[in-house]
């Protein structure tokens, strides 16, 4: 069951001001809720909806016992409807049918929540007969409209309603997620550093690849290390054979950057920040042969390479240079 509580550690700004709304009975007739996949939107809204339709509600809390509260829980009131994309768009007679729905009063008062999912998707003749909606006195209507890409909103409907925006949760926030899902944690932990979207993280996670990717790059630093002038020689056959297309290999240095992030972490004694955790202890013996300044250095080199690979370097070239580089350190 979702709170407000549980919604507020991922968007305690959003959860403020909709309750400081409450509390004042100043709620909006419309919101917009935008924001990355994954940020606590449809859980925002279906606790504002019981919320707002509590009999019992205090303080800007549903009581979570009357039949209300029990209703919204289970996914049946009434008086609280969602829409969500019909294949590839929400389409007019969606609209329609919510209009003739909210045309017969409330069950239990006048009140009553609708839900757009996607509202993005919406037809234009759908967002049009929303719209006409919007605009009539709406008593007791709130309008909650949920979407991940916001500029595709007609602007008379941005105009008639109020827009919050969700952040992107923090990698903490995304890597808990993932866990939940049953990802491994060193691959978590990997994902949730790349990238602040979690649809984009559980993905990448998902992928197969992307552990062999991960190994493939540990296996690289250790050659490194152990192996510096074998390295340079096997890099065609062992390493760009596997990374080969320019994303493969833009991925390989962004996982690299990461390797010698915490290497850093480890001089600057920071080892709990450290990504590749289960790789500590070849971590902590690279980082005996090295120093902080050296580390940098690397870390530098890294950034460098990825410029180049933007510039249209031969990704041979590129790679040489780097392994050059950093098997000095
Ligand atoms: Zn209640």
């Amino acid at each position: 069951m979702v709170s407000w509580e549980e919604c507020s550690k991922t968007q305690p700004r959003v959860v403020k001001l909709l309750k400081n709304s409450i509390r004042k009975q100043r709620l909006a007739h419309a919101y917009i809720f935008e924001g990355a996949h994954g940020t606590g939107k449809m859980a925002t809204a279906t606790v504002l909806a019981k919320t707002y339709l509590c009999r019992n509600s205090e303080d800007g809390n549903p009581c979570e016992s009357c039949p209300n509260c029990k209703r919204i829980t289970s996914g049946n009131h009434p008086d609280v409807h969602i829409i969500a994309p019909d294949g590839q768009n929400i389409k007019i007679d969606q609209i329609r049918g919510l209009q003739k729905e909210f045309a017969y009063s409330g069950m239990e008062s006048s009140k009553k929540v609708y839900i757009i999912e996607h509202a993005d998707k919406m037809t234009v003749q759908a967002a049009n007969s929303l719209l006409k909606f919007l605009e009539e006195p709406g008593n007791d209507t709130i309008a909650l409209l949920l979407t991940e890409q916001v500029h595709r909103l007609l602007d008379t409907i941005r105009s008639r309603a109020q827009t919050l925006t969700f952040s992107p949760l923090p990698p903490q926030g995304i890597l808990e997620k993932l866990l939940k899902d049953d990802i491994p944690k060193p691959v978590a932990m990997l994902a949730s550093s790349l990238t602040s979207d979690y649809a984009e993280a559980l993905e990448i996670c998902r992928e197969e690849w992307f552990a062999q990717a991960r190994a493939k790059v540990i296996q690289l630093t250790e050659d490194l290390r152990l192996r510096p002038d074998y390295c340079l020689v096997v890099l065609q056959d062992q390493y760009l054979s596997f990374f080969k297309e320019k994303d493969q290999l833009r991925l390989a240095l962004n996982l690299l950057l990461i390797w010698y992030r915490d290497l850093l972490s480890i001089h600057l004694s920071n080892s709990e920040n450290v990504v590749f955790f289960d790789q500590l202890q070849a971590l902590e013996q690279q980082a005996l042969h090295t120093s902080q300044k050296k580390t940098g250095e690397a870390l530098q080199a890294i950034l460098t390479a990825q410029a180049r690979l933007r510039s249209n370097v031969s990704p041979l070239m590129v790679m040489e240079q780097l392994v050059l580089r950093l098997r000095e350190g």
